[in-house]
């Protein structure tokens, strides 16, 4: 198959309601459990290796319209904790067993509440990450705290899980996550072969699926890519970062590429890649899997490492992709991502590195202005 039809392929299934998505999954495992995982980061392996699906899930985008959940909730709240709770209340999270919330800020740790007491039917569970990564006790903290919560999947399905299944796990997801690792060194390379659209639709196909199908929808991707061929066009190379969470509209990265942007890197739907290199699959696979939360996974604001300061990941990963400029694209009301937009500004400037700062919800359904914006940035870094 080319390489557009898989990419309309992963968009079929990412505009599709998460019911209908998740068909082909309940109709060949009629007795398995379903379980949402709400952004950023999820040990997906602990759900896998209790024969689990674990999906996404990443609020409404724009085709939802809001019209409970606004009485929940305060109103200068991210859009993607209202949209997600909008789901739940309009029936659409039926098609799950369970939902697991993260410690990453205070509307993310209220939504993980709000759920359990309005949705008493649905199995809710909450990963708490360690504040302090210096810790000597950091490690051990988060194997204790997936053991707990794989003793709670054990509650939901009956089903014990070994270290066997959880080394087939970790090697099942290592393999989706290094095939998604060729995507983007593909775009850093020949960004001209693989818009950050078209690899954003592939990456988010993943999380609707076992990674052993995400693996091999992603080869026939990259072998559908081996046959293009596209001339470089005169354009900018810049890293978008602030969409670790709430997802930006697909037509917001879009009219920022159309704008004349090579969008090289991106922190979006770090769930399914935020580890930088494989976990380990030989020793404790529980401890490999902390290991690798501790030492070896991506940055974004919601992570707290004292061993660095807040900006030098943005910078390195600016510079290593060889980005001419950086796009700071955070969600309406993002706590963690405003917050450390004034420290990247100041990084940034000292560095030399140029950036713009956009602001989006998930329901934007103009973007004129936001082309105009990056048009306009682009134009002055190429003519002036
Ligand atoms: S978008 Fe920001 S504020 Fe909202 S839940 Fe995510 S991290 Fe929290």
């Amino acid at each position: 198959m080319s390489v557009e039809g898989t990419i309309e392929r992963a968009r079929a299934l990412v505009d599709a309601p998460l019911d209908r998505a998740l068909e082909p999954w309940r109709l060949a495992n009629p007795e398995g459990k379903v379980v949402g995982w709400f952004p950023v980061y999820s040990p997906l392996e602990l759900a896998h290796a209790g024969g689990i699906l674990p999906v996404g899930v990443m609020g409404g985008g724009n085709q939802i319209e809001i019209a409970h959940a606004d009485s929940r909730f305060q109103s200068f709240v991210c859009s993607i904790v209202k949209s997600t709770l909008e789901l739940g209340l309009t029936g659409r999270l039926k098609a799950l067993d369970g939902m697991v919330f993260h410690s990453i800020c205070d509307p993310a740790k209220n939504l993980a509440s709000v759920v359990r007491r309005n949705f008493p039917e649905l199995w809710v569970e909450f990963v708490h990450f360690p504040q302090n990564l210096t810790s000597p006790l950091a490690e051990d903290y988060l194997v204790a705290e997936y053991r707990r919560i794989l003793d709670r999947l054990t509650d939901l399905t009956g089903r014990r899980v070994g270290d066997e299944d959880l080394r087939r796990s970790l090697a099942a997801y290592n393999a989706s996550r290094a095939r998604i690792r060729r995507l983007y060194e593909i775009r850093r390379e020949s960004p001209q072969l693989l818009s950050a659209t078209e690899s954003y639709l592939l990456v988010r196909a993943g999380i609707l699926m076992p990674p052993e199908e995400h693996a091999a929808l992603l080869d026939e991707a990259l072998d559908g890519l081996s046959g293009r061929d596209v001339k470089p066009k005169d354009r900018i190379r810049v890293v978008i970062e602030g969409s670790f969470c709430e997802q930006p509209p697909l037509e917001l990265l879009q009219s920022i590429e159309e704008a004349g942007c090579d969008i090289l890197d991106d922190d979006l739907l770090l769930g399914v890649r935020w580890f930088l290199r494989d976990v380990p699959i030989d020793g404790d696979p529980l401890r490999a899997l902390a290991r690798s939360y501790i030492d070896g996974s991506v940055h974004s604001s919601v992570k707290h490492d004292l061993r660095r300061t807040k900006a030098q990941p943005l910078l390195d990963k600016a510079r290593g992709g060889r980005a001419h400029a950086v796009v700071v694209l955070a969600a309406k009301f993002c706590e963690p991502a405003l917050f450390d937009y004034a420290l990247y500004r100041k990084a940034l400037d000292e560095a030399g590195i140029p950036h713009v700062f956009l602001e989006f919800e998930e329901k934007m359904w103009i973007f004129d202005k936001v082309r105009t914006e990056v048009e306009t940035f682009v134009e002055s870094m190429l003519f002036d």
